[in-house]
């Protein structure tokens, strides 16, 4: 496995792979891997003759006084996780590479970006699409593959290779888990071990609201009432920033379950401690 720090040299080994016909798979990520990472690089190797991955904490999407400068890294882990699991090329740029100094462009997908996490994390998404962007132009993937733990940002990752008329395919896979329920995060190593415990709720309310709605109820306002006050009640959730019910395609909200919905998203942000954890569910009806 080769570790690529500079877009050249990407580039370069990209354009050899291309004129031999072969295809390419792409994870982007922001490293301090784990399992759902991991199973993003088999699926690609299963698909795609060579793997990249990318590793890069990505500045512009951050806010202020969010966990840029905290965020767990560990590179040597990293490369031999990697590796085991199937990647052919890390890139891991510095953000001077990708940033220079004097890059001006943003790429906003508009109200997608602004809504859910959107709210409670302006900037965020547009700082999510401008990288990706850049990476699928550096990369030229046949194929990228996302978590649907981020739900928000695949929609918004399809939307732009749709509107954009990018020439990659784009596969949302599964979201790996605890025994417990809790997704797998790289900001699950914030928790104490109280927290950890306590983080288990997230799952605990998806599966509840989709309990419900299992059960035949139609009101959705109703059961995100429940759950809200549930997690009011709880004393290790400092925070949430919200619980709703959305259409899985356009992220519209969803207030009553009718014959039109097929499929429902349930989607969870809280605040457990310091640190930020959302989650998902598409409830199938
Ligand atoms: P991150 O490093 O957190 O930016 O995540 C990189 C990719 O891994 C994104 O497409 C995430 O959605 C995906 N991912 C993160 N956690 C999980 C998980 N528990 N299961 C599946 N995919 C995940």
């Amino acid at each position: 496995m080769e570790i690529l720090k500079k877009i050249t040299e990407c580039k370069s080994i990209v354009d050899d792979i291309k004129k031999r016909g072969l295809t390419i798979g792409f994870v982007p990520t922001m490293g301090f891997l784990h399992e759902g990472h991991l199973s993003l690089i088999r699926k690609a190797k299963k698909e795609c003759d060579r793997i990249f991955i990318s590793i890069f904490v990505n500045p512009l999407q951050f806010g202020p006084g969010e966990d840029f400068k905290n965020y767990p890294r560990d590179m040597k882990r990293d490369i031999s996780m990697a590796g085991n699991a199937g990647a052919d090329y890390i890139f891991y740029p510095a953000a001077k590479e990708m940033y220079g100094q004097d890059f001006k462009t943003a790429v906003e997908v508009k109200e997608l970006g602004d809504i859910m996490c959107g709210e409670y994390r302006p900037g965020h998404f547009s700082g999510v699409a401008t990288v990706v962007l850049k990476f699928f132009n550096i990369v030229k993937p046949d194929r990228a593959y996302f978590g649907q733990k981020d739900y928000q940002q695949l929609v918004i990752i399809k939307r732009m290779v749709c509107d954009m008329n990018l020439d990659v395919k784009i596969t949302g896979c599964p979201t790996v888990r605890e025994k417990d329920g809790l997704a797998l995060s790289s900001r699950n190593k914030y928790l104490s071990a109280g927290e950890r415990k306590s983080a288990a709720v997230l799952f605990g309310c998806l599966t509840e609201a989709k309990d419900m709605i299992k059960k035949g109820e139609k009101d959705l306002e109703k059961i995100r009432k429940t759950i809200m006050t549930k997690l009011k009640k709880n004393r290790s959730v400092r925070k949430v920033d919200y619980f709703d019910f959305r259409d899985p395609g356009t992220l519209e909200h969803i207030k009553r379950v009718n014959k039109e919905n097929r499929n429902i998203l349930a989607a969870i942000a809280v605040r457990i401690g310091k640190t930020r954890l959302i989650d998902n569910m598409i409830i199938k009806v």
